[in-house]
């Protein structure tokens, strides 16, 4: 995963069976977020990370905690996702480590069957991944307690957090004992992740891990633009251009099928969606028509776009700009990675969407981008230059697009906090 890694798993103090084990599963090597996060964890203590989807950030926790509780029996992990997918894709993970030990797994999640996973608690399973409305929906049931959990991992506690799970979180983290090793990972530390971690865990270790030099991505990002009523026209010559992989991203459930089936009747048909008021066997199927390509482009929303485990898309197009400017970075995460240079597409309707593009310029630690003047008539991208108004001017001109280059940041501290958070964003200029 990472060629250029000194550290090998012989360094991280596992057991002979589980580097056996790490080897069957093919990991050459620990990345980055596995290396320094193993070690803390298998030491006990409470670990707080930064790291994106498509680090191996959850291998990094499911290895030490599966290595220190194998041998022993009841249920002592609880693992908290965002979204049902991601709940999943952990506990797929959980059972690959884990059942080798003797180790079981239950998996909690929203629209799955009820009575099937009561019974899979009523079995004492080593190791229970839920999202957070799920799991407090069997405490108030009455079919489990979590008085014996020994290890809460919040996985993605920014975007739990954006859910509005805060609540759940709550109820559920007042009912495991508090000597308990805590390990969460966020990609951004908001100041509610942070206000989280400050609450849930004892002075914990920090790791923030960012993408190192070698494997940084390059991506061109190019923003337009453009009234909604264009938007359609040229996400289809950006189809018709583009011959990979495209994930499409909208603000709203509604917009996902409809934009699907305009596309359909626009001649593209190798389309496909996913949102989170489909039924569990449609988003599964979904997702692996889309990995398997018999759909070639998938429009989705954030929160079930963050849950696909797919890491060589081509092109992504942010048909809808993000309400969070975290999103962004995560949406565009899906592209320019395993070396090869990404392309994120940006359509932003002039006088809605500028704070939105300002907030994101910001996080990225860029200049604000030229934005349109309110109550002018706007450019459209495009436009020969002699035509265009004056105060304006399209902000990533489509024949120099920007590169995004972050810089290496891997480093592990005690929790100091909001300056390093502030600092590793604004490092990755
Ligand atoms: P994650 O960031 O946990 O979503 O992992 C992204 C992908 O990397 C998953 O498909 C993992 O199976 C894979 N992966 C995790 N750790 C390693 C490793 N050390 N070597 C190779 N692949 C890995």
């Amino acid at each position: 995963m990472n060629e250029t890694q000194k550290i090998s798993w012989t360094d991280l103090a596992l057991s002979p069976e589980m580097m056996k084990l790490i080897e069957e599963v093919g990991y050459d090597y620990p990345s980055d977020v596995q290396a320094q996060t193993i070690p803390l964890a298998l030491e006990g203590k409470d670990v707080l990370v930064s790291s994106q989807t498509g680090s191996g950030k959850t291998a990094s926790f499911v290895i030490p905690t599966v290595e220190k509780f194998k041998n022993k029996n009841g249920t002592y992990i609880l693992a908290l996702a965002p979204t049902r997918e991601i709940a999943q894709q952990t506990g797929d993970i959980f059972r690959k480590f884990g059942e080798p030990f003797g180790m079981q797994v239950a998996v909690c999640i929203g629209g799955a069957d009820m009575n099937a996973e009561k019974a899979a608690l009523a079995q004492s399973p080593h190791i229970i991944v839920a999202t957070p409305g799920r799991l407090c929906d069997h405490l108030e049931r009455g079919n489990l307690w979590l008085d014996f959990i020994e290890c809460l991992i919040f996985d993605e506690a920014d975007r739990m957090l954006e859910m509005g799970f805060s609540k759940q979180i709550d109820i559920i983290t007042e009912q495991i004992p508090k000597a308990r090793q805590t390990l969460m990972l966020s990609a951004t530390f908001a100041p509610q992740v942070e206000k989280l971690a400050r609450k849930a865990m004892n002075n914990p270790s920090q790791v923030i891990i960012a993408k190192t030099q070698s494997s940084t991505p390059k991506i061109d990002q190019m923003l337009f633009w453009l009234p909604e009523e264009r938007k359609l026209s040229k996400l289809v010559d950006i189809l018709k251009e583009e011959k990979g992989t495209v994930f499409i991203f909208v603000n709203s459930k509604e917009k996902t099928f409809q934009l699907t089936r305009l596309l359909n009747h626009r001649g593209i048909k190798d389309v496909t969606y996913i949102h989170s008021d489909l039924q569990q066997e449609h988003r599964e199927l979904a997702v692996a028509d889309f990995k398997s390509g018999k759909f070639r482009i998938i429009v989705a929303t954030d929160v079930m776009g963050r849950g696909i485990d797919v890491d060589d898309v081509a092109h992504v197009v942010n048909y809808d700009v993000p309400k969070e400017a975290a999103d962004y970075i995560h949406r565009i995460g899906r592209t320019g990675r395993r070396g090869l240079t990404g392309h994120a597409s940006t359509f932003a309707i002039p006088g809605k969407d500028d704070k939105a593009i300002e907030a994101i310029a910001k996080l990225r630690g860029k200049a604000a981008p030229a934005k349109p003047v309110p109550g002018e008539k706007r450019v459209q991208e495009r436009r020969p230059r002699s035509q265009a108004p004056r105060t304006y001017r399209p902000v990533a001109p489509k024949r120099s697009p920007e590169v995004v280059t972050p810089v290496v940041v891997a480093e592990v501290k005690k929790v100091g906090l909001i300056e390093r958070i502030k600092n590793f964003f604004s490092k990755q200029k």
